[in-house]
């Protein structure tokens, strides 16, 4: 049976909690803590990281240093991450002393490698392209081509990620480390669903989001929400995600990509235990951001409704130009905010870079086709340049 949760909210001074990684997900979970009074502290390498004039403590520090991350963590109540590349038994070390770790160690260690998380959902029974280890250097020819090879650990936003079309090109450009070959999925349509597990198992899922890629960037452009699926399509997404969250007993909130095929079939591409940059848009398009619902399973609150609040919402990533360096400019946000619906949401880099996510756009609207014209007059007006 499924315990509640408490119905007193213990937070202030009495709650400590810490996040590994000061980026911009870590920032917009803090602008969801001030409104419960949840007092977060930071660890991340970076000295001007996104939260690090936010935060009720700032540690500098090397997230993949076991001994930092315990030194970190050892009097906080509560241990979190936005990002999954940290010390995994830095957080083990954490929890055996008493902290509570959200998500727990475990789990951070599965999804860290791409080849023991696809190995997860064979195992239990969870729906995804065929893959196959491969060794440093070893054979990557076994389902022909063309073929995606997947660096295991390490790759971040695409980077460890490519598409292998032909022989030539694989013997030109393959990764030469421990890697993962799958074979290539004929994609109609990424999705992904965002999921959320409490301690006491209570689980709760967001509709459905559909992803539109940058091919050069490498990351994800835009996105919209309802996804273009009928009823039964978004519903199997939506059991499946859970399923996956489930099958883990997960603790936290949960990213779950999916593919769907041209053949109506949806897969399970990869799952990031943390919020996701496909769940911007739930900021102003549902009644609980993603953010605020991260911080219910860390802090041990009850979730909140996913409900959504307008028919459509929708995100485009504000990245750093070709050639933009320096300070950041906002070409074109002024004109931008004018518009109904439109906000925007800047990560406080004080560097840009080209390709950097500076920030992000969140549109909502009356239809789908309203939110999707905005996104376009904002992909074409909205420029970070630097200065
Ligand atoms: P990352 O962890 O870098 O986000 P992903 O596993 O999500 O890496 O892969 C990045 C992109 O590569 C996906 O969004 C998709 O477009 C493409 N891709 C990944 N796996 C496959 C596959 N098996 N078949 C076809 N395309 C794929």
């Amino acid at each position: 049976m499924v315990k509640k949760a408490s119905t007193n909210l213990q937070t202030g001074p009495s709650l400590k909690i810490g996040v590994l990684g000061g980026g911009q997900l870590g920032r917009m979970m803090i602008q969801s803590a001030i409104d419960l009074d949840v007092r977060v502290e930071v660890m991340d390498p970076s000295k001007d990281a996104p939260c690090s004039s936010l935060t009720h403590r700032f540690v500098c520090g090397d997230l993949n240093d076991a001994d930092a991350v315990f030194e970190f963590g050892k009097d906080l109540d509560v241990i979190t991450i936005e990002i999954e590349n940290v010390s995994v038994e830095g957080l083990k070390r954490l929890e055996a002393s008493g902290v509570r770790v959200v998500p727990k160690p475990d789990h951070i260690e599965l999804i860290q490698d791409k080849g023991i998380q696809k190995q997860f959902f064979v195992d239990n029974d969870v729906a995804t392209s065929e893959f196959q280890l491969v060794e440093e250097g070893g054979d990557i020819s076994g389902f022909g081509f063309p073929v995606v090879q997947k660096l295991r650990k390490g790759g971040y936003d695409g980077r460890g990620v490519q598409m292998l079309k032909t022989e030539a090109e694989s013997s030109d450009n393959r990764f030469h480390e421990k890697s993962l070959i799958e074979r290539a999925v004929d994609i109609d349509k990424e999705i992904s669903v965002i999921v959320a597990r409490n301690t006491q198992g209570e689980i709760t899922s967001y509709p459905v989001v559909e992803s539109v890629f940058d091919p050069v960037a490498n990351l994800v452009s835009s996105l919209i929400a309802p996804a273009s699926i009928d009823a039964a399509t978004e519903s199997k997404a939506r059991e499946l995600a859970m399923k996956v969250v489930d099958a883990m007993q997960f603790e936290g909130l949960m990213a779950v990509e999916l593919f769907l095929n041209t053949d109506g079939e949806i897969l399970v591409n990869e799952v990031a235990p943390r919020t996701h940059n496909s769940g911007h848009h739930t900021i102003e398009g549902n009644r609980t951001s993603q953010f605020a619902q991260h911080l219910r399973t860390v802090a041990n609150f009850p979730l909140g409704s996913t409900a959504k609040l307008h028919n459509a919402a929708g995100m485009i990533n504000l990245l750093g130009a070709e050639g933009a360096f320096g300070n950041p400019v906002y070409e074109g946000l002024g004109t931008a905010i004018e518009m109904e619906g439109v906000n925007p949401h800047l990560y406080g880099k004080s560097q840009v870079k080209p390709h950097r996510k500076m920030g992000h756009i969140t549109v909502t609207g009356d239809s789908i086709e309203e939110v999707q014209n905005k996104l376009l007059k904002l992909q074409s007006s909205v420029r970070v340049t630097g200065a």
